[in-house]
């Protein structure tokens, strides 16, 4: 671009950007990627070492090395024995068996073994997408909060564009018989409403002067862009063109022109119905473009995040922690990403391990008429505590689809549906009618009780509750994009399917995607959710035929498949 496109004055990054919307989207584009780095030094921090926290583990982390022994909990590392019941390959004990539970009785009759069938997670899959259902149609305003939406209508043009014959260059408007030559200026044209285009027709041996968007004259069949002409006389105080030599030979017919409804013919169906509005793709660009004030959009769903347990406390809650407490990571977890999903959240808490109370809680959170999801952690194995599936069942009158999933990790993951009356609209006209009862309807709301490991939480998030999010606003398909990375580390396979957190970049010369493990995967470990962008999707070791089954490894190097949970990373290991 030959005129300044960017400065700093103070701490403000000034960018100016081309007015046609093609140019504006490619200099965005490239300037996107260089922003960040480009408000750090804007903004004076004398230092990026902010960047860089988190230190050598962080990027050890990241690079997929071997994660340093992490310090002792109250479950301590064993190395694996010969003598263990199962094989397993990674950096933890067997879990002890799960036993269970029921709300009302004494510890001594709950039961020992989970009464929930162990589904796979294609069936569980399946069991959320029957039970979930699209949410309404609205009209949403055409604007930021569009984005993310999913068009339940089909948007036609009712005009065309351009509505006028517009110049795509800054020049002279001709008669493209007309070679080059010296030709006087009869009028000018310029990219205004007000009609400054003369009411005469060009005549062949005319030139108007004519700016980028303004109405080519009537008469005129080419625009020559200033570049190919020379200023032959001017008035005598220098104001005003009076001749210009055109250089340009050989013009072709609308050369430089759009021509009415080119771009986008009247009746034209310029976005469908089921498409995503996003960000990117110029989807709310053409919905301005065409007049649209609002459009039809399926209503986002509204997400409501419960934590469970007594030894729950909230991150920010001053001081230290007693005995036995922990900090709440799963609620601020959750509200994030579902809120950077898109979707509207309400914060619930957390509720204690006591049935009335969680009762209590999720009762509050079904009755909010806005919430169509409630996503809880914690209380969901088969501890004398665990009252969560007892809870929806006995007390709630719900009813689980599945409270056992056959995955690694994420293993307790409950699916339930919670029937809630919603009142009736009444119908117009009708209000006060002899105190008419406000008609009652059945509603039923999905609950996702999580895992409580905050690990198990992010993961189940991801594999169930997002698409279901996603389907709910009417995404097809509802899951996440599943991509093939190469391996950068040999990777340990598990008894059941693993979903093991990776970072995932592009890079190397081959320009395929590479996965790099995020560490340590026990279920517990917070730090093995750090840096990742997504899941590898392993088969459970029985599964595996050939070498992958013998040794119960992927090697390095091997292919698998992955979940992206966000945008790829463009560099690897870090
Ligand atoms: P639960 O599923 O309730 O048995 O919890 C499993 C593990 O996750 C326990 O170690 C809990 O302390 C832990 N946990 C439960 N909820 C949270 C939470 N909101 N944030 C962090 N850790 C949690
Ligand atoms: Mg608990």
């Amino acid at each position: 671009m030959a005129r300044p496109v960017a400065g700093v004055r103070a701490h403000t990054l000034i960018i100016t950007l081309p007015g046609s919307p093609k140019g504006a989207k490619e200099n965005l584009s490239c300037l996107l990627p260089l922003l960040p780095h480009a408000c750090i030094q804007c903004s004076g921090l004398t230092s990026s070492r902010a960047l860089h926290s988190g230190g050598t583990p962080a990027l050890e982390a990241r690079s997929g090395l071997p994660p340093a022994p992490t310090p002792s909990t109250s479950t301590p590392s064993t190395p694996h024995t010969h003598h263990h019941h199962h094989h397993h390959h990674h950096d933890h004990p067997t879990p002890r068996a799960h036993t269970a539970n029921t709300l009302n009785g004494p510890v001594t009759s709950r039961h020992r073994t989970s009464p929930y069938p162990l589904l796979t997670v294609a069936a569980a899959t399946a069991l959320i997408a029957r039970e979930t259902a699209l949410t309404d149609i609205v009209a949403h305003p055409v604007g930021p909060s569009l984005v993310g939406h999913i068009l339940a209508e089909d948007v036609t043009a009712p005009h065309p564009i351009p509505a006028f014959r517009a110049s795509i260059v800054d020049g002279y408007a001709i008669v493209h018989t007309d070679g080059p030559g010296v030709y006087p200026v009869v009028s000018v044209s310029h990219a205004s409403p007000s009609p400054t285009a003369p009411a005469t027709p060009l005549q062949p041996g005319q030139i108007a002067r004519i700016t980028t968007g303004a109405p080519v004259p009537d008469g005129a069949t080419a625009v020559v862009m200033v570049e190919d002409t020379e200023l032959t006389r001017s008035t005598a105080d220098s104001a005003e063109e009076l001749e210009v030599r055109i250089l340009a030979s050989g013009l072709r017919a609308g050369e430089n022109i759009r021509e009415i409804g080119s771009d986008v013919a009247p009746g034209t169906v310029v976005l469908h119905r089921g498409d995503p509005i996003t960000a990117v793709g110029g989807e709310i660009g053409l919905l301005a473009s065409i007049g649209r004030a609002s459009v039809q959009v399926r209503r986002k769903p509204v997400v409501a995040v419960l934590s469970t347990g007594d030894e729950v406390v909230a991150h920010d809650r001053e001081g230290p922690l007693r005995a036995g407490e922990i900090r709440d990571s799963n609620r601020p977890a959750l509200l994030s990403a579902v809120a950077a999903s898109g979707f509207a959240t309400v914060d619930l808490g957390v509720a204690a391990d006591a049935a009335g109370a969680l009762e209590g809680v999720l009762r509050e959170g079904l009755a909010r008429a806005a919430v169509d999801v409630l996503v809880t952690t914690g209380g969901v194995s088969m501890g004398e505590m665990d009252l969560l599936k007892p809870t929806v069942e006995q007390a709630l009158g719900g009813t689980v689809h599945f409270g056992r999933v056959a995955m690694k990790p994420g293993k307790p993951t409950t699916f339930a549906t919670v029937p809630v009356p919603v009142p009736v609209p009444v119908p117009a006209g009708e209000e006060g009618q002899g105190g008419q009862q406000q008609q009652q309807q059945q509603k039923k709301k999905l609950l996702f009780a999580l895992p409580g490991n905050p690990a198990s939480a992010i993961v189940t998030y991801h594999l169930f509750v997002l698409p279901a999010l996603r389907a709910m606003l009417g995404h097809v398909p509802a899951g996440l994009p599943v991509v093939r990375v190469v391996l950068q580390a040999d990777v340990a396979l598990d008894e059941r399917p693993e979903y093991h957190r990776v970072w995932i970049a592009a890079g190397g010369e081959d320009g395929r995607l590479r996965a790099w493990s995020t560490g340590g995967q026990r279920s517990s470990r917070v730090g093995s959710a750090g840096g990742a962008n997504g899941v590898l999707v392993l088969p459970a070791r029985g599964e595996c035929g050939g070498k992958r089954g013998e040794l119960g490894v992927v090697p390095r190097g091997e292919v698998v498949d992955a979940i992206l949970w966000g945008p790829v990373g463009a560099g690897g290991g870090l």
